[in-house]
């Protein structure tokens, strides 16, 4: 097995993962960096297997035109560093004006490219080629420069891997310019140079798409987070009335059938007698209480909560969990001797309800419940309250 194609084998190896990768990430984190290391990547293949003396399949083109597809697909891979570069540098206002210049030599890419395309018309359109091509390494070269002295950290990465690329199309440059004669062996030289610069890129591109991605990892956490910490409770851990609001309207829970106002019996009582966090602890254990199958608690303000009740039996649950909360505060706050007891006020859900109109019956209820001794349940039914009738009992 001979040197040359083993080198062409591990480089084509290396460029198929590598280009494969970077594709493969750009649905994750969506940073343009990955298709323009695609895109080079692949020109960079297609200028190697033309170039690279190697038996090549019929289809691909022969001669000159080979050495052609060649040229193009190097100007084009060159061309095609500027913007990746722009794309994967840090993004920080101090390297905006390089971004911007690295961007524009995808430009000259694409017209080195025209310039070998056209050269059998124009022969002198081969010299503009080069020339291009040279500006274009230049280019790059500042651009670097420039990006490693405002201090990127990628640039400097990026400049590490391109240095032995750069040194010898430079130097093969310098010759072909010089005495107009090309260089037979400089592909072997150059597929060594493009190798250590898919290495050191590819590394690059991972440990930029790692860095990214936990960024937005974190990001997403933290909304999500802030999300749920804005419609949450912080004492009882359930709703808030903004949870509540969301809940009423999210239609993977359809609508609700019923709505109840539940508010704790002379609350500041017990406040008064065991103090704020004996009665913290008994707003923690009525929570429990309300805690029930088709039932979607809310801490309204105080305490003073709203439930969200579903099902056929809305009216039936109402009352149970308007009892469950004397229990479990008999339970739960051994410290409070006597039974805490909660008066509700219940309103169906009818369907041109918002939450505030079927919260305000619910209200309403409610006062007449307290008025009429607390510790009872009302329902609101055209304006008059009563209590429900509760088939099956509680
Ligand atoms: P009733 O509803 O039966 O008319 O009497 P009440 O004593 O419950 O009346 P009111 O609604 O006026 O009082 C509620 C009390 O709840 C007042 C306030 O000190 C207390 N409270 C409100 N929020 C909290 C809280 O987060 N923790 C504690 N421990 N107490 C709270
Ligand atoms: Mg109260
Ligand atoms: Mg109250």
């Amino acid at each position: 097995m001979e040197w040359g194609s083993v080198t062409f084998g591990a480089f084509l190896g290396i460029a198929a993962v590598f280009g494969v990768l970077s594709l493969a990430l750009y649905p994750v984190i969506r940073r343009d960096f990955l298709l323009w290391a695609t895109v080079r990547t692949l020109c960079f293949v297609i200028m190697s297997i033309a170039l690279f003396p190697l038996e090549l399949p019929a289809f691909f083109p022969a001669g000159e035109l080979r050495i052609d597809v060649g040229e193009i697909a190097l100007s084009l891979a060159i061309g095609s560093t500027g913007p990746f570069l722009a794309t994967y540098i840090e993004n920080r206002p101090r390297f905006a004006r390089v971004r911007f210049w690295l961007y524009k030599l995808f430009a000259l890419g694409v017209v080195g490219g025209l310039a070998t395309a056209l050269a059998p018309v124009w022969p002198w359109l081969d010299r503009v080629h080069d020339i291009l091509i040279l500006v274009m390494i230049l280019g790059l070269i500042a651009g670097l420069a420039i990006a490693v002295r405002a201090g990127s950290r990628a640039a400097q990465y990026q400049a590490v891997g391109y240095a032995p690329l750069i040194i010898i199309a430079l130097l093969v440059l310098a010759y072909e310019l010089g005495t107009g004669e090309p260089v037979t062996y400089w592909p072997v030289a150059a597929l060594f140079a493009v190798l250590i610069d898919f290495i050191v890129t590819a590394a690059g591109v991972i440990a930029g798409y790692m860095t990214v991605k936990r960024q937005r990892d974190a990001a997403v956490a933290d909304v999500r987070e802030a999300r749920i910490a804005v419609a949450t409770d912080p004492l009882t851990n359930i709703a808030n009335r903004r949870g509540l609001a969301l809940r009423f309207r999210d239609p993977a829970h359809g609508r609700p059938r019923g709505l109840a106002v539940i508010d704790c019996d002379h609350f500041k009582r017990i406040n008064d007698m065991f103090g704020h966090d004996i009665g913290d602890e008994v707003l923690i254990a009525v929570v429990d209480g309300l805690k029930h199958e088709n039932v979607f608690p809310a801490r309204q303000g105080g305490e003073e909560f709203v439930v969200l009740l579903y099902g056929e039996d809305w009216q039936r649950l109402a009352e149970t969990v308007r009892r469950r909360i004397t229990i479990s505060v008999l339970e739960l706050v051994p410290e409070v001797p006597f039974p805490v007891t909660a008066s509700a006020g219940l309103t169906e859900v009818r369907p041109n309800d918002t939450l505030d109109s079927a919260v305000k019956r619910g209200d309403e209820a409610l006062y007449a419940a307290k008025d009429a001794g607390r510790d009872q349940l009302l329902l609101w039914q055209d304006g008059k309250h009563s209590q429900p009738r509760l088939v099956h009992g509680v």
